[in-house]
This record gives C-alpha cells, sequence and structure tokens, in this order.
C-alpha cells in the first residue's frame, strides 16, 4: 500500500503524529507553499516567517533521510489531488490541524485516495481530555484549569503543593513602568540564501496582492535550532524581570522582556513540554524570582492549552457569538497601520508594521481594548489579529480576541470585560507623554478617545452590567456623570471620524 504524508503549515515538528507514523523514507512527504494563504495572512513578516521555516524544515525532513517534496502552487487544490495521483497513493496522513478552517479546507479537496487523520500532539492537553477536564463545569475558569494542569504534568510543585505555597504569583507582576526601563535587545538573526529567496517571492508578489508590513529588516528564527537560541536567550537574560513589567508598554522598546516563543511554540519548532522542562531547569540551576517563573509558565501551561482546549470544547458556533451586538466597521487606520492620531495606537501599529508582532498587553489595552470600547464588529476584529500577528493562528485568535478582548461571547471566557479609558494607558505606558490628547479628558477637543469611547461604553451597556460583580463599581461611577456629561460623552464619540476600511483589504478564512 502506497502512503504519504502531508505535513501542515503549522506542524513543523519531526515527532508530528502523521510523520511519526511513516517509516522515514518509506513514503513521500509533502509541504505546500500555498499562494492562497496570502489572503490569510497577508503581512509580509508572518508570511516570510512560515513559508522560510516551512522550506527549511523540508531540507532538515530530506537530510533525515525522509523523500520531501515542497510544491509551490496558486493553491491546495491545484496542487494535493494532482502529487496524490503522481504518486499513486492509497492513503494520505496527516495530523489534525489545529485550526478548524484548516481542516474544512483539507477535507473539501477532492482527493483520489483514503485521508487519515492522525490526533495532534502538539499540546499537553488532547481535546477529549480538556472535554473530561470542562464536563459538568458550570464555569470553565483558567485559574482552576491551570492548578489542574500544574497536578497533572507536576510542574512547579513540591510535595504535591506549588512552589513557594501559593499558585499565582499575579499580584507581583503588574508594575508601572520605571524610569530608565531598558531591556535586552531580543536575539535577532540574519537571513540566509533560503529567507532571502523568500523575501524576494514576498516582495515580487506584493506589488499584485496588497501586503501590509514591511519585509524586511527579517530577524526571526526560521529554523528549530534558531528558535532554541531565542529560548536559551530569555532564560538567561529575560526570565528574571519578565514578572515585574510584564504589563508595561515603553515606546521604543517593543518587546521589553517578553520571552518571543509564541511563534515558535505555534509552529512546532518548540514543543510546551521542553519549555517547561527548561524553565524548571533552569530555576534548579540559578535563582530565578518565583513571581517571573510561575508568570511565565502560567501563560504556556496555563492560557496556551486553556483557549486551544477552549476552542474545540466550544466548537465551531463560538466564532457567530456578538454578544454586545457590536457592528462598527474596522476603521482604515487598522490596514494602513498608523496614522490614527492617537499615540498609543500609532506606536502599537508602527512596530506591528516592522515585525509583524507586539507583546500581550499592547494587543489586549490598546488594540482590543479600543475595538471592545469602539464596538467593532468581533470577527473582522479576529480576522484582522490573524491576518497580521506572526504568531496568531485561527484556535489562539478566536478565543484571545473574541473571548478575552472582545467579551463577545458573554463572558464565557473572561469573568469581566477588559475595557479600560485613557487612565490606564497613562498609567502603564511611556505613551501619552507624546499625545496631541488628554487621557484625563472625555469631552471636549483634547479627549482621548479611549476615555470618551469609555464612558461611552459604559453607558451603552450599564443595564447589562449593573449586577455584575465585577463591573457593578464602574456602572454605578457612570450613574454618577451628569446628563450633560453624558450627553457630552455621546457627542464626542460621535465626532470620531476614522473611516470604514476598504473592501479589498479583509482577509480570507484560514485554509489549508
Ligand atoms: Fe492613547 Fe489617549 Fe494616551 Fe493619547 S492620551 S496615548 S490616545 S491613551
Amino acid at each position: 500500500m502506497a502512503v504519504g504524508v502531508w505535513v501542515l503549515p503549522d506542524q513543523l515538528h519531526a515527532g508530528q503524529a502523521a510523520l511519526a507514523s511513516l517509516p522515514v523514507g518509506s513514503g513521500p512527504v509533502l509541504l505546500l507553499e500555498s499562494e492562497a494563504s496570502l489572503r490569510e495572512r497577508p503581512h509580509r513578516q508572518k508570511q516570510i516567517l512560515f513559508w522560510s521555516a516551512q522550506r527549511h524544515f523540508a531540507a532538515e525532513l530530506t537530510a533525515a533521510g525522509h523523500r520531501v517534496e515542497l510544491i509551490e502552487a496558486p493553491s491546495a487544490a491545484e496542487a494535493v489531488p494532482a502529487w496524490v495521483r503522481r504518486h499513486r497513493l492509497d492513503e494520505l496522513r496527516l495530523m489534525e490541524p489545529a485550526d478548524r478552517p484548516a481542516r474544512r479546507a483539507v477535507d473539501a479537496l477532492e482527493l483520489p485516495c483514503r485521508l487519515i487523520w492522525l490526533p495532534d500532539n502538539h499540546f499537553l492537553w488532547s481535546r477529549d481530555a480538556f472535554g473530561r477536564w470542562a464536563e459538568g463545569r458550570r464555569q470553565l475558569r483558567m485559574e482552576f484549569f491551570y492548578r489542574e494542569g500544574r497536578r497533572r504534568f507536576g510542574v512547579l510543585l513540591q510535595d504535591g503543593e506549588p512552589v513557594g505555597g501559593r499558585w499565582n504569583y499575579d499580584s507581583e507582576n503588574r508594575r508601572p513602568p520605571a524610569r530608565g526601563l531598558q531591556a535586552p535587545e531580543p536575539l535577532a538573526f540574519d537571513a540566509d540564501a533560503i529567507t532571502a529567496a523568500v523575501v524576494d517571492k514576498v516582495e515580487r508578489l506584493a506589488q499584485t496582492v496588497p501586503l501590509p508590513g514591511r519585509s524586511l529588516p527579517f530577524t526571526w528564527a526560521v529554523t528549530r535550532s534558531q528558535a532554541l537560541a531565542v529560548l536559551d536567550q530569555f532564560l538567561q537574560e529575560r526570565l528574571d524581570d519578565f514578572g515585574p513589567w510584564q504589563d508595561v508598554m515603553v515606546s521604543g522598546q517593543p518587546s521589553l522582556w517578553h520571552a518571543r516563543l509564541s511563534p515558535y511554540l505555534n509552529l512546532g519548532l518548540l514543543r510546551p513540554d521542553e519549555v517547561l522542562q527548561r524553565l524548571e531547569a533552569t530555576a534548579a540551576e540559578r535563582s530565578v524570582p518565583l513571581a517571573s517563573l510561575e508568570g511565565c509558565v502560567r501563560q504556556i501551561l496555563g492560557w496556551r492549552e486553556f483557549t486551544h482546549g477552549l476552542y474545540h470544547h466550544f466548537g465551531p458556533s463560538y466564532p457567530g457569538l456578538n454578544v454586545l451586538e457590536a457592528q462598527q466597521p474596522l476603521p482604515a487606520f487598522l490596514w494602513r497601520l498608523g496614522g490614527s492620531g492617537m499615540a498609543c495606537v500609532d506606536t502599537v501599529l508602527g512596530e506591528l508594521a516592522a515585525s509583524g508582532y507586539n507583546h500581550h498587553i499592547q494587543r489586549l489595552m490598546v488594540l482590543s481594548n479600543l475595538a471592545l470600547i469602539a464596538g467593532w464588529d468581533p470577527q473582522a476584529t479576529t480576522a484582522w489579529f490573524r491576518a497580521h500577528y506572526v504568531d496568531a493562528h485561527d484556535w489562539v485568535m478566536q478565543t484571545n480576541v473574541l473571548g478575552m478582548g472582545l467579551w463577545a461571547d458573554g463572558g464565557r471566557l473572561a469573568s469581566k470585560p477588559y475595557a479600560a479609558s485613557g487612565a490606564y494607558i497613562k498609567r502603564m505606558s511611556t505613551y501619552c507623554a507624546g499625545c496631541r490628547y488628554d487621557p484625563k479628558q472625555r469631552t471636549g477637543p483634547r479627549a482621548c478617545p479611549y476615555t470618551s469611547l469609555y464612558w461611552g461604553f459604559l453607558d451603552r451597556h450599564a443595564e447589562r452590567f449593573r449586577n455584575h460583580p465585577r463591573m457593578a463599581l464602574m456602572v454605578r461611577q457612570r450613574d454618577r456623570l451628569s446628563g450633560a456629561d453624558r450627553s457630552g460623552v455621546q457627542e464626542a464619540c460621535a465626532a470620531l471620524e476614522w473611516g470604514p476600511a476598504p473592501d479589498a483589504c479583509g482577509p480570507a478564512e484560514p485554509s489549508a
């Protein structure tokens, strides 16, 4: 029986289930470089990362003895059935993709052979195990899932109890920016010949398809060994200060102490279990502040596994949720990646244009927060995030943007909406000092759009949140505004004219 394997673009690890099922050299292995993917991940840095990492992975598999073909084609439909016929395959094996639309796209192909799906082995929790944990619970909260994960996988435990006596050190990890904060530079890699060829291809395609962002400089890791070097540098130079400064935003320092491991974890270049083991090994070798160590473990063993589990547990109806009935179109400045006139937004979008990356708090409290309080359409917002971030995949974004950022699921994921005024951004960033707006003002010519929209959001949803345990206080503050003040806020919100995005900018659904 002739058997082949198709490795999807975010499954770049030699131990992935479909590859592992095929004895080395016994059947052909396909990797596909599809131009159709430009519609779903148009940011140039993202496309270069995906294609370059895939080409490097193909070369590594070939060196290991696999019979690899990397095919450049307009789409999967135009390449895969012909490849199957050429090799006279009876069976094509794939590992289950983390993204639902990718599975739908493969299922829609008319393949002249049997298709075998193997379970995804790139997460610590299988979908079944997550389902068993979730079954019968009235509320699914990350904190309880995370503690269960610590016990189940034996991470940061001593005699069955959390190291240090507490499960959670978040309260120590919320410092505002101190004067003169200076983080180590993230590890940067020169483009080799493979990456340079991909850059040329993306630039050529950008002449016919609108692709946001800049191709160069391109400094992301594109191989497993480079990704391991990024992990090493994080453990030695960035981990200790990761915790206290994880919520701050500083102009001119797009990475701060963030690990920047998510692109590699999500492509398969790093495994979550090895990152956790290295974190614990580092703490065994030298003294690491527990709040930083636990904060990092929480991201990988907690949030990453939790959002992946929820994405599959909630199922295909989840992306359709829009509990707050948010229907505003995305503004044009999002697609231009700048030009909003707000210093915070333009700083964040400028960094995104250059690298395809913003750290978590920039995404949550600058961009998602604005989308939430301005009432942008949840699916359009989610698709925009998925299109632009190097670590964005459907399974990541549906939960993180739609659930956590926009509260479009009515609180199934986050216990409250992350709505904040300009006062929060002023406290946690250095952005406001260079802005033409005043974060304290909600009306008038210098009113900060965040502050106007925040009060407008509370006004719009006052009845919904009046008895909400974590929102009622804010609604009572809104109730104390005078009638004139509330009308002023509404006028300030209505006066924000950002202009909608042109139709051609919308990204497509993820495909294979
Ligand atoms: Fe952003 Fe408002 Fe601060 Fe300007 S004043 S940087 S718009 S939060």
